[in-house]
């Protein structure tokens, strides 16, 4: 999300008359596009503002700017106060109106540029050309007890639907052949232009219909999305997933493997109802690899708690986890209500466990793909090599030539390990 705002930035900016330069140190304009998911990201950002005083000695024009998910949680202007060299801090749904607030902090710095009145509305500058980000929905009501993003984001909105399909349109005709689905709880995907969907598209549910809609889409033979939510998951969405042109990957964010754990994070789902999905998601794609999110040593886990988080992925048997040891997050009700009681030295012992388990079975699973074929999008040429991505998102590398970059290739995998497999093209 954070990269695609980051191409809505750049479209805007470029707008206004700006290029981009390779370092600050040359920069007449800064633009910070923050992440608050850890606490650690928010001090890099406190980290740069000496630097940030240097070159505004050297160059007096130098305008910063800090967006993206830190000025949104900032209810009570505490962080705001802590960078006095700032001189724009607005959250990233209010990328539209910065180019009149740079016109007033000094005319001279804007050329021009048309201002739009919706985030959503600003085209991205897309980096890739095979493939591209599309936000659909931004924002959550969920108010997961660990989580800042409904602070920093505000409440969901969504796209329209004939705007979602134009944009996918649009790239297809540039040559896009992969887009991912964005949102922040993409699965309650809630448009106010329900009638822009097509008389025959089969579903009910918003999102699966958008799925079908953009499998329609000639051009476009890969489709992903990121994240959804497991209490949003209807059997319309499940369905969708078996749609010709989706990946073959579902990344569902499970977080705990303890129902009490759920229940004090706000999560509105139980293992049971997780594992029922899981079985549903593979009645259609039974091959179809599968990603999480967890966090570990949230507020009175237990060892208990704990292995039970550990028995769900052994019985999920994911692909991978991006595991997260619990900090908390100021403004949250989990740092409100709760100590982070769990000592740092377990959540850690907790984490390694846990990747040491998602590397025991994901290189099973990959052996697996062994004297099969898969079929990769090459996004990468290095030392005579290809590397792109399988339809299950599996790095892979294989032979090649650089100008087949941005092409689909058949490989026959040989060789198997943790985070990448080897092979050649199909003959
Ligand atoms: Fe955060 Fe996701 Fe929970 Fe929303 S659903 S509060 S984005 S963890």
């Amino acid at each position: 999300m954070n990269k695609n705002d980051s191409e809505r930035i750049s479209t805007v900016v470029e707008s206004l008359g700006y290029a981009s330069v390779l370092t600050q140190d040359e920069a007449d304009l800064i633009i910070v596009n923050t992440c608050s998911i850890r606490q650690s990201a928010e001090d890099r950002v406190y980290g740069q503002a000496n630097k940030w005083e240097d070159l505004k000695t050297k160059n007096p024009k130098l305008v910063v700017a800090v967006t993206g998910c830190m000025p949104g949680r900032d209810r009570d202007g505490a962080m705001r106060e802590k960078l006095p060299v700032v001189d724009l801090f607005f959250p990233i749904k209010d990328l539209p109106r910065f180019p009149k607030w740079l016109s007033e902090i000094n005319p001279e710095l804007v050329n021009s540029g048309s201002e739009e009145e919706d985030y959503f509305k600003i085209t991205p500058k897309y980096t890739d050309s095979r493939q591209a980000f599309v936000t659909i929905m931004s924002g959550c009501n969920n108010y997961c007890t660990f989580c800042v993003v409904p602070y920093a984001r505000g409440f969901e909105k969504s796209k329209c639907v004939a705007d979602v399909i134009s944009e996918v349109r649009a790239l297809a005709d540039h040559g896009y052949i992969e887009v991912t689905l964005l949102g922040q709880n993409v699965n309650t995907y809630r448009p106010s232009d329900r009638e822009s969907f097509s008389k025959d598209n089969p579903f009910k549910d918003p999102f699966a219909a958008l799925l079908w809609e953009i499998n329609q889409i000639e051009g476009i033979s890969r489709i992903h999305f990121t994240s959804p939510n497991p209490q949003d998951m209807t059997d319309e969405v499940i369905v969708a997933l078996g749609l010709p042109n989706q990946l073959n990957i579902l990344h569902l964010p499970v977080q705990a493997g303890s129902n009490r754990i759920l229940k004090k994070m706000n999560r509105r789902y139980t293992r049971e109802r997780y594992f029922e999905i899981i079985d549903k998601v593979r009645n259609v794609r039974p091959e179809i690899a599968l990603a999480t999110d967890i966090i570990v040593g949230f507020s009175s886990e237990t060892e208990e708690d704990f292995m039970e988080t550990v028995d769900l992925y052994k019985k999920v048997s994911f692909d991978i986890s991006y595991t997260a040891m619990y900090s908390p997050r100021t403004g949250t009700v989990a740092a409100k209500a709760w100590e982070d009681d769990v000592p740092k030295e377990e959540k850690k012992r907790r984490w390694n466990y846990l990747q040491n388990l998602m590397e025991n079975i994901v290189l099973e699973k990959n052996k697996s793909y062994i004297g099969k074929e898969v079929s990769v999008l090459a996004e990468k040429f290095e030392n005579g090599m290809l590397f792109g991505k399988s339809r299950e998102l599996k790095l892979v590398r294989f032979p090649g030539d650089s100008k087949e970059v941005g092409n689909i290739i058949p490989v026959t995998v040989s060789e198997a390990f943790e985070w990448v497999l080897n092979g050649e093209r199909s003959s």
